[in-house]
């Protein structure tokens, strides 16, 4: 096969696993992302009081192919294996868990790992793609939120959310028919730090009453340096749905409200306290599709709504994805 031009829009894991294949087998691949840097959902906050994840919390991996490739991260200190103390809070109050499940984050922060992953990558950042544009007979062209035209491009991955896949895939009516079946629960997180470590063992914790369903003690994944006691909380789909459009100040109060009854005492004052409104934090359930393709157009989709929204996923999608524009499927 000749050295194609590849467009990858979207600079998740899935965007850049499609484009790490691609280029591995000898393609010239470009990346976009709307957004300053890469990662998606992967997402870490910068503070002074140390970098907190506020999207993507740890990653698991059952699949072979995923655990082949973890080892190279690990091998090169992108990722590390986080054994927090878990507990479980429900009904009953709060207890530990017995959950073995093998976590593994990001270090010293999520964003370590598509760092890592995007070096040799070309990617433009601030680059909003609205719209994929035929040239001629095969060759492609991307039009971005400033009307600036990118390309041609003789294969073209989108690799973003499903909402915002549905306007870039119309070219391809069948597979921007399936991304709009695709419905993305939303979801508040929230980060807290503060001064002095609390009083407790917990370092993780699956919430199963009020408003909250995740806890992690962001402090105690591996690699994260300073003295503050950074936590970040997530909230329910249901709950941050009914919320979507609550002021922040309100989410933070309630959702601080909802940690402190969880803990079972009363927080001390945060040093800082950030609240983040993910519009598309995960599809409501799992697809089969892997990825999806439109050969006869040139046109690919892949991400964590392909299969299942996790990290694993949208990296096996991404790979999906680029198997299938290699002919390789
Ligand atoms: C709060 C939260 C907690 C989570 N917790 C976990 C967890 O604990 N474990 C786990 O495995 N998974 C978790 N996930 C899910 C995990 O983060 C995702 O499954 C995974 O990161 C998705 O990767 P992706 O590449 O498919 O999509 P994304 O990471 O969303 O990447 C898509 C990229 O496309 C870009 N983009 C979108 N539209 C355009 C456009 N028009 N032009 C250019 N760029 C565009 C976006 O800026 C983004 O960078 C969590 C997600 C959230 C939000």
């Amino acid at each position: 096969m000749h050295a194609m031009d590849i467009a990858v829009i979207g600079a998740g894991l899935a965007g850049i696993s499609a484009a790490k294949a691609l280029t591995d087998a000898g393609h010239q691949v470009v990346l976009f992302d709307k957004s300053r840097g890469s990662g998606g959902r992967m997402s870490s906050k910068r503070t002074e009081y140390g970098d907190m994840d506020m999207g993507a919390q740890y990653f698991t991996a059952r699949d072979h192919h995923f655990r082949h490739e973890l080892k190279h991260w690990l091998d090169q200190g992108w990722v590390a294996e986080w054994q927090p103390a878990l507990f479980i809070h429900d009904q009953d109050g709060l207890r530990p868990s017995q959950d073995e499940q093998q976590r593994f984050v990001g270090a010293p922060r999520m964003t370590a790992l598509s760092r890592g992953l995007l070096e040799g990558l070309k990617l433009v950042t601030e680059t909003r793609i609205i719209q994929l544009q035929q040239q001629g007979d095969k060759a492609w062209e991307l039009i971005d939120e400033q009307q600036q035209v990118h390309g041609p491009f003789d294969r073209i991955v989108v690799a973003a959310p499903a909402p915002q896949a549905v306007p870039l895939l119309e070219p391809a009516v069948h597979l921007a028919q399936a991304a709009a079946q695709i419905d993305m629960e939303p979801g508040w997180a929230l980060a807290v730090s503060f001064a002095e470590p609390l009083d407790t063992p917990v370092e993780a914790c699956f919430v199963r009453s009020g408003c909250l369903d995740w806890i992690s003690r962001n402090s105690s994944k591996p690699g994260r340096t300073g003295n503050a006691d950074n936590w970040v909380l997530q909230a329910t789909p249901a709950w941050s749905r009914e919320h979507i459009d609550t002021d922040k100040e309100e989410i933070i109060q309630l959702m601080l409200a909802s940690f402190s009854k969880v803990m079972g005492f009363n927080l001390p004052a945060a040093n800082f306290v950030h609240a983040h409104r993910w519009l598309y934090a995960r599809p409501s359930a799992d697809a089969q599709w892997g990825a999806l393709a439109a050969p006869e157009k040139g046109i690919y989709a892949c991400g964590d709504w392909c299969m299942g929204g996790r990290m694993e996923n949208a990296w096996l999608s991404g790979r999906q994805a680029a198997h299938a524009l290699l002919g390789l499927r």
